[in-house]
């Protein structure tokens, strides 16, 4: 578990420049089964003009050769874990899925709107390929509240008012 916030934090690293560059602050980097950061990416959808730059695609796009075989047309189905500081959405769920390589997904925060791997894994589609991706879901309460915090202000600065991620961002003690 002390790993998993180490790396939920790099994931803030790069939502935290998403933030800067005026679109969606989320983040998300890749790791082998060595603890190491193979990939990193970031919400590029209005800094690259390009509705499909989410986090976690951006960081699976830049991860081809760890998980594709070139010479013999083949995944490597490795074992890594993707961090991110959202809940990944449809179009994530399935990148992640269609990958074969990321065996386990740890968000920071869930997203009540758009989060669907939850969903995906409740089926029936495609459950048996879900089956084998596992999750941990908001294992942070800090880091939770931190990404929920700024959505709420990401909303707020395009003019969407009453924001859901604006409630529940108290720290229970
Ligand atoms: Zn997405």
């Amino acid at each position: 578990m002390i790993d998993d916030r180490k790396f939920l934090l790099e994931a803030f690293k790069e939502a935290e420049k998403s933030k800067e560059e005026g679109t969606y602050p989320i983040g998300a980097v890749i790791v082998n089964s060595d603890g190491m950061i193979i990939s990193r990416g970031r919400n590029k959808v209005f800094s690259d003009c390009d509705t499909t730059a989410h986090a976690e695609v951006d960081a699976i796009r830049i991860s081809g050769l760890a998980m594709l075989d070139i010479e013999n047309k083949r995944f490597l189905k490795e074992d890594f874990t993707l961090y991110t500081t959202c809940e990944p959405c449809p179009m994530c769920s399935c990148s992640i899925l269609l990958c074969f390589s990321i065996k386990r997904v740890v968000w920071a925060a869930n997203d009540k709107e758009m989060g669907a791997m939850r969903k995906f894994k409740e089926g029936p589609h495609f459950l048996d390929r879900f089956n084998k991706i596992s999750y941990d879901a908001a294992p942070f309460r800090d880091l939770e509240i931190r990404q929920r915090k700024m959505m709420a202000e990401w909303s707020i600065s395009r003019g969407f008012k009453d924001t859901p991620w604006q409630y529940d961002n108290e720290i229970e003690e």
